[in-house]
């Protein structure tokens, strides 16, 4: 170990720990330790797994204000968010180890006409070791849903935490440890991005990456020199767009708790909001009202936590001020910032080619534009190199809205509904990433295929030999053009 990363609370600035920047050979060593207790995982099975996995849930729920704490200090969302952050997190750790065995357990396979003499299964088995890199922002649920169902399918896992928050991943790993003592199954890396990148290089299996999608490239390319694959899980500037027969209450209350919440840091928060020039007045209005009772603060009643990257408020208070020198205007909030603290604001008239509606800003403020019909809201949305999430809010219409999205994922009359329900796919298109966490198909990233097919009794039709005679050749044209000609 050749030095240290100090960790700063942001709402106060004073230190809250300092942990070691792993080396390339300590990060070396921590694959080595964990690939020679893959096979000690893999072993217990699925239901030997789940039992583990079960305790260290119960370990996370029963200390979950410890880890809150945790949370609060290390990136500044307040205490009780971050309490949500796990409570969400726990139900998706029990799907996985309760759903494992019955998504990635062994399957007969379909036959057909000319393959009736076959039998065929396929298991989904753990590639080894699962390299996990992960964000500030969510520093409990993101960097679990993949570490979860990298464990439940039967991985062992080397975690690198952000820098912002390695106390978290020292407290997730530390818990882990107390229910499964025997092996090194999760263990903990800390450092900057030199230990992510080391990580990457270090013969790992697989990397689960969720941060931005500059880094993602930088991820990739390292990953590119040893062929590891990688899960990236990157930024989005998703739009929430509000019909004319939407429900208004809930359209603002999902606009504002899917652009503020966490201070607007949200792969998945409401950047860019489209209404329907027929309620557009009434839905500014609302929003506008309730968006200047909302207060950011370090103190403990604020509802909404400071910036945890002293870097990403340039960024913020940029977008804000290129869309006024554009036209925009300000209609609440007005991105005030003292010390890490950005109040929340709405803008309105931002040109659409604007920064503001084109990048991730990734703090508390929501573009709100009116628009002529949803064909308007749809070209819009759907004009971004991300892909992440989209939210709807509408009536009759929602279903084809949401089907004309282009990304991975939509709520309806609801934000952040993918994120919670564990049985959908959570991950983008674009800009925003490739690969999925959660449900089954968040298990199945974490595994390969691995399929046996038998010949279970000699075919009528011997068709893989050279005795194959002219008599055979005609049959099969002949079963060909019956099975496949009439398309
Ligand atoms: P970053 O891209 O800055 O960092 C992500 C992780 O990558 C950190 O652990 C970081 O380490 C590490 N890292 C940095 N450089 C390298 C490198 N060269 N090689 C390997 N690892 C490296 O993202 P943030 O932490 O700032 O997180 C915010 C971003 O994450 C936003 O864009 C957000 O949208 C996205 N995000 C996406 C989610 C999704 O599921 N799609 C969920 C949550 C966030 P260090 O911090 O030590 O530099």
């Amino acid at each position: 170990m050749s030095s240290t990363i100090e960790v700063h609370n942001p709402a106060t600035g004073e230190p809250v720990g300092t942990y070691p920047v792993h080396t390339a050979d300590d990060v070396r060593a921590a694959v080595e330790r964990a690939r020679a207790a893959a096979g000690w995982w893999d072993s217990l099975g699925f239901a030997g797994r789940r039992k583990r996995l079960d305790a260290f849930r119960g370990v996370m729920a029963r200390r979950m204000h410890q880890l809150a704490g945790i949370v609060h200090q290390e990136m500044g969302k307040p205490h009780s968010d971050a309490a949500l952050e796990i409570a969400m997190i726990l139900d998706h750790v029990a799907w996985a180890s309760r759903n494992a065995e019955k998504v990635l357990g062994r399957h007969k396979l379909k036959s057909g006409a000319l393959t009736l003499h076959l039998a065929g299964t396929v298991e989904y088995r753990p590639l080894g070791v699962v390299g996990v890199i992960g964000p500030w922002n969510f520093p409990v649920a993101t960097p679990l849903g993949s570490i979860a169902f990298a464990l439940a399918a039967g991985n062992t896992v080397v975690f690198k935490p952000s820098e912002y928050t390695p106390g978290v991943g020292a407290w997730l790993v530390d818990a882990f440890n107390q229910v499964v003592p025997e092996h090194p199954v999760f263990q903990l890396v800390t450092g900057d991005g030199s230990t992510g990148a080391a990580l990457c290089r270090a013969g790992v299996d697989k990397i689960a990456f969720t941060g931005s999608t500059a880094t993602a490239k930088r991820v990739m390319a390292t990953c590119a020199e040893t062929l590891t694959p990688m899960v990236a899980e990157c930024g989005g500037k998703d739009a929430l767009i509000v019909d004319e027969d939407a429900n208004l209450d809930a359209a603002v209350e999902g606009a504002v708790w899917g652009g503020l919440a966490n201070a607007g840091q949200a792969c998945i928060g409401t950047e860019r909001v489209y209404v329907h020039q027929k309620v557009y007045s009434a839905f500014l209005e609302k929003l506008t009202a309730k968006v200047s009772d909302l207060r950011a603060g370090a103190d403990t009643a604020a509802k909404i936590g400071p910036i945890t990257m002293p870097s990403q408020i340039g960024v913020i208070t940029g977008h804000i001020s290129d869309a006024l020198t554009r036209g925009g205007k300000v209609v609440a909030g007005g991105g005030e910032t003292v010390g890490q603290v950005v109040q929340p604001t709405v803008l309105v008239d931002v040109p659409d080619d604007a920064p503001a509606n084109q990048e991730e800003t990734f703090g508390p403020t929501l573009t709100v534009r009116s628009v002529s019909d949803i064909d308007e809201a749809i070209r819009l949305t759907n004009a971004s190199r991300y892909g992440l999430g989209a939210t709807v809010y509408a009536g009759k219409r929602a279903r084809d809205i949401a089907s004309r999205i282009r990304s991975g994922m939509v709520s309806v009359n609801a934000v952040f509904a993918n994120a919670i329900l564990p049985t959908a796919p959570f991950g983008g298109v674009g800009d925003s990433g490739f690969g999925r966490i959660h449900g089954a198909d968040g298990l199945r990233e974490f595994t390969y295929p691995h399929s046996v097919v038998r010949q279970r009794f000699r075919p009528p039709l011997a068709l893989t030999t050279f005795d194959r005679d002219d008599k055979t050749d005609t049959l099969l044209t002949k079963i060909v053009a019956l099975v496949h000609g009439r398309g």
